[in-house]
């Protein structure tokens, strides 16, 4: 067992007021794999005075320093990275290998860039008699999801630390134990006591108090919209300044001059990346009429090409969902999807064969012929579920793609580049990949619409921790 039974506040190992704890499930095997305090409001405060004690001095270091000290972190992960991918693999369900790329390796990098972008960034700007100045927000509560759970932390504790905000993490109580790695690897970099600040609990206790309290000056939020609309509520009382990184229902147009082939691949594989459960998953598959049979038996064949199983085995390219709820949420829209009248081309609600038992595992999915009213296409599964929509023109692609609640990410295919573009220029949302554009951590992340405002990543995130202030200078 892995437990834990300790917050990091104020530089030290401290034991929570209360005695409550969350079980964790290991995602492969539905087993509790550990257990960590369920933190409430008087943690909560105890983070948020550490942090608060600890900002003017932090936010008056040289950025040289804070940066030294990023790297110092991103060392620290490199070092117990094996551990990490393990642990992430078992808590979230990605597969071991991938796990290690993505779950650990973006972290360790995440840290070291913005050690860089630090070293290049400029606080201030003349503007006439005006000297502008970037001071940083001050005190920040991270909340944050499971699905990619060190990368969401390292995207809001990264940054704000580098802006020289002090920071209390809420990490998600789903996939804790990476937090407790990371509060480690800062206790052992030798940040100043109460710049970093972890406490664990559920959202609507120990979460809410964050949110709530008058001494946070913002919340950087990565989540559910459901979450994100309460926090919104609750941060209002305090016009606390709020970031939201939202849900997503991304459209992947392939336009009727595009390799189909490769499209389609690289929508299926958009879309399963960590079983669905990707906020920016390419889950809807936007495909011309003419071509629709051609790309639904393509999909329906790269899914069968998606081996489930226990995310610790090489041979498995599609791990369980990460909780039970998931599986039950999952294969409550997979039935859905068919009463619905969607044509199921792959997969189904029913349990794969040949996986662990007690695990969360659900088969690739494929709906063939879906409308874009239907749940399936308008609403979140984070699982891996794709629906094929059909469309009569480019106009009528941009039409549907646009027609969501979301606006997170998408993507479009085409043989014609400034066609590609000139589609992507149109779609609603904050990140657009054309013909498969490479993943890049500089370039900013986040939503439009319901899926939140905000950007992180890059300088973009770098700024959201940070204030103008100008002084109005006589000479
Ligand atoms: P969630 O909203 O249930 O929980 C996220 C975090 O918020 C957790 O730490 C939780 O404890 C906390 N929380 C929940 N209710 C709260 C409340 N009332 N007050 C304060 N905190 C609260 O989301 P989840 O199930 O962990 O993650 C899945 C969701 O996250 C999906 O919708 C996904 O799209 C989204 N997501 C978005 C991004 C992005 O960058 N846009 C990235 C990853 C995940």
């Amino acid at each position: 067992m892995l437990s834990r039974d300790k917050f990091f506040i104020g530089g030290r190992w401290v034991a929570p007021s209360g005695s409550g704890s969350i079980d964790v499930h290991n995602a492969g095997t539905g087993e509790v794999m550990g257990r960590v305090p369920a933190g409430g409001a008087k943690d909560v405060a105890a983070a948020v005075a550490a942090a608060r004690g600890a900002f003017t001095a932090w936010s008056q270091t040289e950025p040289a320093k804070r940066a030294e000290l990023l790297e110092k972190i991103s060392a620290g992960l490199k070092a117990r990275s094996d551990e990490l991918a393990k642990l992430i693999a078992q808590e979230v369900g990605m597969p071991l290998k991938m796990a290690g790329r993505i779950q650990a390796g973006l972290p360790i990098a995440n840290f070291a860039n913005y050690a860089k972008l630090l070293r290049e960034f400029s606080f201030e700007q003349k503007v006439g008699n005006s000297l502008v100045v970037r001071d940083p927000v001050g005190v920040v509560g991270a909340i944050t999801p499971w699905n990619y759970p060190l990368h969401q932390i390292t995207l809001k504790v990264a940054p704000a630390l580098a802006a020289g905000c002090t920071v209390v993490l809420k990490p998600s109580e789903v996939a804790p134990f990476n937090a407790f790695v990371l509060a480690e690897v800062i206790e052992a970099a030798g940040l100043p006591a109460g710049v970093f600040n972890l406490v664990t609990g559920l959202g609507t206790a120990a979460g809410e108090a964050l949110v709530a309290h008058p001494d946070v000056d913002m919340i950087s939020f990565t989540g559910s919209t459901r979450a994100g609309k309460r926090i919104s509520e609750l941060a209002a009382q305090s016009v606390k300044r709020v970031a939201l990184e939202l849900g997503g229902k991304s459209a992947s147009v392939i336009l009727d001059d595009a390799d189909l082939a490769a499209a389609v691949k690289g929508t299926v594989n958009g879309c399963y990346l960590n079983s669905g459960q990707t906020c920016t998953a390419l889950t809807r598959m936007l495909v011309s009429e003419a071509q629709y049979p051609e790309a639904a038996r393509l999909a329906a064949e790269a899914a069968k090409g998606f081996t489930v199983g226990d995310p610790l085995a090489e041979t498995t390219r599609l791990g369980p969902l990460t909780s039970q709820a998931q599986l039950e949420r999952v294969r409550g829209y997979i039935k859905k999807g068919q009463q619905e009248g969607a044509e199921l081309l792959a997969g189904g609600a029913e349990s794969p064969e040949g996986v662990p038992a007690g695990g969360y595992y659900v088969r690739p999915t494929v709906f063939g012929k879906v409308k874009n009213s239907m749940s399936i296409a308008q609403e979140e599964i984070f699982g891996p579920v794709l629906s094929i929509i059909p469309y009569k023109d480019e106009e009528d692609a941009i039409r549907i793609a646009n027609d969501s609640p979301y606006g997170l990410a998408g993507a479009v295919w085409s043989k014609d580049e400034a066609r590609a573009q000139r589609v992507a220029r149109r779609i609603r949302a904050g990140q657009v990949d054309v013909n498969g554009g490479a993943f890049n951590m500089n370039a900013p992340f986040g939503g439009f619409k319901q899926s939140g405002h905000g950007r992180e990543a890059g300088v973009f995130g770098l700024e959201e921790f940070l204030e103008y202030k100008s002084l109005q200078l006589k000479g």
